[in-house]
């Protein structure tokens, strides 16, 4: 065990080796934690996309980095190793080590992972987080992602998004009728029940799919990002507030089997890198949207609109129904369900004579 060990460190093992035990500097590392670890890290975005792509090349820099190189992460944006949304299945089967990315894109393998990006009219990022490290929501969502052989981590969080970016006005209800539109997650559903058509596509091909009229709208992120895609070259009104997706948590993904191998300090800095970066790009986001709003709409003539009460209202009530029907799906569906509505319960009780009464009062 020891001869390996020293084979595994290499040159400088190798030293050590040579000399008599009495003779060993006391601050060497013990042999065995030279060992080094190769990891790839699938995104779902663009290579080094503004906060969400380079939000995933902070885990990686600051795995390697707090690591001091025993664990080396490459990063590899959407199709360079697999296509976007196979993602989850690259890090499930070992294809890579690592993803980031969003949880709603894998309502495919279970409706329920919605929740753990975002719920329409649901909790904002503050809450989020709470919940998922307070309240008992990261136990549920590693539940979620355990038959899969996949450790979910939070790894990000946008804050609140903007409505997004459509071809037509939209008035009232009847605006939503037909509608085609780029909207992931339980915020498609939505629309579909209000008479749209919701498509989910990588963030990649929206721009052209918009352009060519292949959708009518599309939300992405906000200004930051949505500045970054060109989007208001292809759409003339910029709607809020972004009621699908009211502070969307990104995650990290990791392959349980790699995780199990590592030593418990290497998964300490895994876990940690990805905490790390989950306020990280929140307080990126928080600090660059408005000097992005700003260019959107004093540089580029943006028509910027707050969507209608009355159409709010209807999708509130419709995001209500979508949301509990998920509950029905099965007993891990509606535990998930249960433990997210009554946290979301406590948490406004509290905002609501603290957040909100403060901005409320705070003035211009
Ligand atoms: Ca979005």
């Amino acid at each position: 065990m020891k001869r390996r060990d020293f084979l595994v460190a290499g040159s400088a093992g190798a030293l050590l080796a040579g000399c008599g035990a009495e003779q060993q500097p006391t601050n060497a590392a013990p042999a065995g934690k030279q060992q080094t670890f190769q990891w790839k890290m699938v995104t779902t975005w663009p290579k080094n996309f503004p906060g969400l792509g380079t939000g995933a090349n902070n885990v990686a820099r600051l795995i390697t980095e707090m690591s001091g190189g025993r664990i080396q992460v490459t990063v590899y944006g959407a199709k360079e190793l697999v296509p976007p949304f196979e993602v989850f299945d690259a890090v499930s089967s070992g294809t890579a080590e690592l993803g980031h990315g969003a949880a709603y894109y894998w309502k495919g393998k279970s409706e329920v992972a919605q929740f753990f990006t975002a719920v329409p009219f649901g909790m904002n990022a503050q809450e989020m987080n709470a919940w998922l490290y307070y309240g008992g929501g990261m136990e549920l969502w590693r539940e979620v992602y355990a038959p899969f052989g996949v450790l979910p981590a939070a790894a990000g969080n946008s804050g609140i998004q903007m409505g997004g970016w459509f071809n037509r006005e939209i008035n009232s209800l009847d605006d939503l009728d037909g509608l085609k539109m780029r909207i992931p997650g339980l915020g498609g559903e939505v629309l579909r029940r209000a008479g749209g058509t919701p498509v989910s596509m990588p963030g990649s091909d929206i721009f052209t799919s918009l352009q060519s009229g292949a959708i009518d709208a599309t939300e992405w992120v906000g200004p930051y990002n949505d500045l970054a895609f060109g989007l208001y070259k292809v759409a003339k009104h910029y709607y809020y507030p972004g009621w699908h997706e009211p502070g969307a948590t990104l995650e990290c993904l990791i392959n349980q089997t790699a995780y199990d191998s590592l030593p418990a300090e290497l998964q300490s800095i895994v876990i940690n890198a990805c905490r790390v970066v989950n306020g990280d790009m929140l307080a990126e986001y928080t600090a660059r949207n408005n000097a992005a709003l700003q260019s959107l709409v004093n540089e580029h003539n943006v028509d910027l609109r707050a969507f209608p009460d009355s159409v709010l209202e209807r999708l509130r009530t419709l995001s209500e129904q979508v949301v509990a029907e998920i509950a029905d799906r099965d007993a891990l569906s509606a535990k998930v369900f249960e433990s997210y509505r009554a946290f979301q319960r406590q948490a406004m009780s509290w905002h609501d004579i603290s957040e909100r009464a403060y901005m409320n009062i705070r003035g211009g």
